[in-house]
């Protein structure tokens, strides 16, 4: 198994070429390039979050823990009704996540289970897509396209540290085979996985408009119709 410092060095360099070949090769503005390298480096990171007591774990909820209340501030603000209300919902995702998150999960999980696995990479990449406020279409393909490169080049790296030399022949580790696979051991793991993925895909299919919505929808992100609606409600 690749180690931390194995996985964030190969997210953060692919990262910075995903971020300069965007800016530079297909034309998107360096904050845009920018924000996707930092989405493929956290990429890279996120698969062993189901390790509950290593360090990306605790690293990544921490960040999650701070940066998620400042993103959802202006919608905690429209829900709240008031300053006050938003402030408590901001300090109580901040301890939820910082303190449970990693319990939560590890609860859900086990180790190189399907959270490895090539359907977890696009379950990453179509929430990253419907999350993402942007009008412009190619901008959120390119930060869901970021954060699926991170995710995968952690999944090769796993691979690629279950293969050993002695210097006389080639070995498998047990590990081999546990990280780039589609179905995992477990049937109510992998069950689960395909039911959300399915699900994302049938949003993402709606939300980029290849596929027809079944009932009128207003246009826009996820995020701006749950706004929308929230605002509707509280007038
Ligand atoms: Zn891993």
């Amino acid at each position: 198994m690749a180690n931390f410092r194995g996985h964030i060095t190969t997210s953060a360099l692919l990262g910075i070429g995903y971020g300069v070949g965007a800016t530079f090769g297909f034309g998107f503005t360096p904050m845009q390039g920018a924000l996707a390298g930092c989405l493929t480096a956290v990429g890279g990171l996120l698969p062993d979050l189901d390790l509950e007591h290593s360090t990306p774990s605790r690293e990544l909820f921490a960040l999650t823990a701070a940066v998620a209340p400042l993103v959802l501030m202006p919608r905690l603000l429209v829900w709240g009704g008031s300053f006050e209300a938003a402030m408590v919902s901001a300090v109580l995702i901040y301890l939820v996540v910082r303190y449970f998150g990693a319990s939560i999960v590890g609860m859900l999980t086990v180790h190189r289970g399907m959270f490895h696995s090539i359907p977890t990479m696009f379950i990453v990449a179509e929430l990253v897509f419907l999350g993402y406020r942007s009008d412009e279409l190619e901008v959120r393909l390119l930060m869901a396209g970021a954060v699926a490169a991170g995710f995968l080049s952690h999944l090769i790296l796993d691979e690629l540290f279950s293969v050993q030399f002695n210097g006389i022949r080639v070995k498998l580790a047990k590990s081999a085979g546990s990280a780039l696979k589609f179905v995992g051991s477990s049937m109510v793991a992998n069950l689960t996985t395909y039911v959300i993925l399915c699900a994302l895909t049938y949003g993402v299919l709606i939300e980029s408009g290849w596929m027809e919505s079944p009932v009128p929808e207003p246009t826009g992100g996820l995020f701006q119709q749950v706004e929308r609606a929230t605002e509707t409600m509280i007038r």
